[in-house]
């Protein structure tokens, strides 16, 4: 490479560094995180240009081709992917993002080995680094998205023995790890590609036995190692770009998944190592047994006299594509004087910030929209609590029953209002696979249906209350 050339590649991949961090920072408001995840990707595709013309490359068709193919794969994914699925998309994503870094890592550890060299320090305990973590990520993605596309069984995955089989697994994979590195009777080579093996098998095995109200933490922190990979194999290749944006996503991943597992009253380690999921689900003795089913009608009276309603949003509210009718209820409560205002849990739907996006996406204000802690306080002063395809988030087992397995989880109080309507087409469990209480409590009211519907004829039902 020409002296100006590698000027202008470095200028470049500047340019790329500051794209990237003001595209980050536009990403926390609604109104400007559109143009910040155009910014960002802007700028990654100047930093792909410019290592394409500079670097030498071995076969200019398949590297064309391989782009064609690569973007064509992500336009069409991103167009075609439903709001529900997005969840799944992210964990695919990601998981392509670890494995890239780890085979990125193994080749080029490899291509120094086949020519006789040892690769220096500087290269081989980075590259040791990604090829693990970035298998780990690779393979927990994997596992994460076969979950939350309902390929295997969302409930956790337990055998006798597994905390110690992890442990065991990994203190091996070190030893692999720091043979690939200092070399041994059995060479460099077969260490590593040991280490990327094992690797896959312990993200596997780690997530396997993850479950119920879990995933959130565990996507999160999966999305935080594949940062971390990427900015290992950026040392590995002397790659400033891929140093800064794989360090800006390992520090925000791991930023979200503290206050994942915080909002979930979860330390990281009883997340990993399965403890909540072992426990069995109790019955609660302290709530009756009866479900009471009601009509639009009378709901939509309940509404009107209403002075304060909460609307709980939920899972169901995405998967009924129901944001735009409830936002038109809650125009014609307003209409009506009736205060209202939406609780947003932090882990409701399957993403984080799922209830925010769908809600901004219909211009519900955001000042209306009231975090956990703000709402809680607020349910025993309110008339009617509208929970719309919500379920585990307002499970009042999490509060009163030490057998639930999401005991301890900190949930929407829903249960303190006078009256609870729930929106939803069945008794059917959510997303933890447990029984909630709330649906026979005494306040509750089901409102059995599609929410889309339910609302439709809510707003409709409203009109003919005087
Ligand atoms: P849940 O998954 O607990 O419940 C959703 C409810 O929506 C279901 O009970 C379902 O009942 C109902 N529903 C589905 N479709 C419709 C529809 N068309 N109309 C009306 N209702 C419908 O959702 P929550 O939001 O309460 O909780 C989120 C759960 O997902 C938590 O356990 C959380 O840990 C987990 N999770 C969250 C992630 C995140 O980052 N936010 C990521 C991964 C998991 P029915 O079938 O009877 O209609």
């Amino acid at each position: 490479m020409t002296a100006f050339a590698a000027n202008l590649t470095q200028g470049v991949y500047i340019v790329t560094i500051l794209l990237v961090i003001v595209g980050i920072m536009r990403l926390r408001t609604p109104a400007t995180a559109r143009s910040g995840n155009l910014l960002a990707a802007f700028g990654m595709l100047l930093a792909l240009g410019v290592t394409l013309l500079y670097v030498p490359l071995v076969n200019w068709l398949v590297m064309t081709a391989m782009l064609v193919l690569g973007a064509g794969i992500g336009t069409w994914a991103a167009r075609t992917v439903k709001m529900t699925a997005m969840p799944q998309m992210v964990a695919l994503f990601n998981g392509m993002g670890g494995g890239a870094a780890a085979l990125v890592a193994l080749g080029e550890a490899l291509r120094i080995l086949l020519q006789g060299a040892a690769p220096p320090l500087a290269v081989s305990i980075p590259g040791a680094f990604t090829v693990l973590i970035g298998a780990i990520s690779f393979a927990g993605s994997m596992v994460a998205f076969a979950k939350l596309q309902e390929l295997i069984g969302g409930r956790p995955i337990t055998f006798s023995g597994q905390k110690i089989l992890h442990a065991v697994l990994f203190a091996l994979l070190l030893v692999a790890a720091a043979l690939a590195v200092s070399g041994g009777p059995l060479g460099r080579e077969t260490p590593l590609i040991i280490l990327a093996v094992g690797a896959a098998v312990l993200g596997t095995l780690v997530v396997l036995p993850v479950g119920g109200a879990d995933m959130p933490v565990i996507i999160s922190l999966l999305n935080s190692l594949t940062g971390l990979a990427a900015a290992a194999t950026g040392f590995v290749l002397g790659n400033d770009v891929l140093i800064v944006a794989g360090s800006l996503v390992g520090a925000s991943g791991t930023i979200l998944t503290q206050l994942m597992s915080r909002a979930m009253n979860r330390p990281i380690s009883n997340v990993l190592f399965g403890a909540f999921s072992s426990v069995k689900q109790g019955t609660d003795q302290t709530v009756g047994g009866e479900v009471r089913a009601t009509s639009t009608e009378e709901v939509a009276t309940l509404l009107a006299y209403a002075s304060r309603v909460v609307i709980v949003p939920g899972y169901g509210l995405a998967v009924a594509r129901a944001q735009q009718q409830v936002r038109d209820l809650m125009v014609a409560l307003e209409g009506r004087g009736v205060d209202v205002r939406f609780g947003i849990h932090p882990v409701a739907g399957r993403m984080p910030g799922h209830m925010n996006v769908l809600l901004a996406e219909a211009d519900v204000p955001y000042d209306r929209l009231y975090e956990m802690d703000a709402i809680n306080p607020e349910f025993s002063r309110t008339d009617v609590v509208l929970v719309v395809g919500a379920n585990d988030v307002t499970n009042p087992a999490a509060r009163n029953n030490p057998g639930s397995p999401i005991y301890g989880m900190p949930v929407l109080e829903v249960d303190r209002a006078k009256v609870v309507v729930v929106l939803k087409r069945s008794m059917a469990p959510g997303f933890a696979g447990i029984d909630n209480p709330l649906f026979l409590m005494d306040q509750t009211r089901m409102l059995f249906g599609d929410a889309r519907t339910s609302l439709t004829e809510l707003v409709t039902a409203l009109r003919d209350v005087d």
